[in-house]
């Protein structure tokens, strides 16, 4: 089954980057290709269901998550990045962290009008991340269809966050602890 074999290629870290804190470390699953094909499979499922025209990968696991996907099922590939990274004009939208706050980017000039965007990213914890990039892309003028992530932590509710901050958009997870 894809979900145990996913599964397997993931390697909790205890107390990284800081104590209390279980990494959820995707390298061996990206150095299995078996693996990564499987997964990069899944997603372009979710991506062709959504009849999405654009794909966003979040900086920076889900960059490599994202790319493959884009290529797989032809479709362009839209970076979301960390402040004062992209170099073109930017739409920006600002959220809050446990301690202080992040920024997330897009270019202004990513979308088509009618473009329809599946974001794909590797973890959501407490979606405050999935509902940035959902904001960037309503901001950028396209359709969210859909946040497809390899991992959700479940007991951190990112879900019903995305509910509430970036509602209509469904999320589909690989697996979920
Ligand atoms: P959040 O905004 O809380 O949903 O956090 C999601 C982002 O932080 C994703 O881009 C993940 O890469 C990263 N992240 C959060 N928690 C973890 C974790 N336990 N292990 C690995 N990555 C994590």
């Amino acid at each position: 089954m894809i979900a145990e074999l996913l599964a397997s290629r993931i390697r909790d870290v205890p107390d990284y980057p800081k104590p209390g804190i279980v990494f959820k470390d995707i390298t061996p699953l990206l150095a299995d290709p078996k693996t990564f094909r499987a997964m990069t499979g899944e997603f372009t499922r979710h991506a062709r269901e959504a009849r999405a025209t654009k794909v966003v990968g979040l900086e920076a696991r889900g960059f490599i998550l994202a790319a493959p996907v884009a290529v797989e099922a032809e479709l362009g590939f839209i970076p979301v990045r960390k402040a004062g990274k992209l170099p073109g004009a930017v739409y920006a939208v600002s959220y809050a962290l446990e301690y202080g706050e992040a920024t997330l980017e897009i270019h202004r000039d990513s979308f088509q009008p009618g473009d329809r965007v599946l974001i794909v990213d590797d973890v959501l914890a407490t979606g405050g991340t999935a509902a940035a990039a959902v904001e960037a892309v309503r901001r950028g003028g396209a359709e969210p269809v859909g946040v497809s992530v390899l991992l959700e932590l479940g007991f951190l509710s990112g879900r019903a966050r995305l509910a509430a901050d970036a509602p209509g958009v469904p999320v589909t997870a690989l697996l979920r602890v």
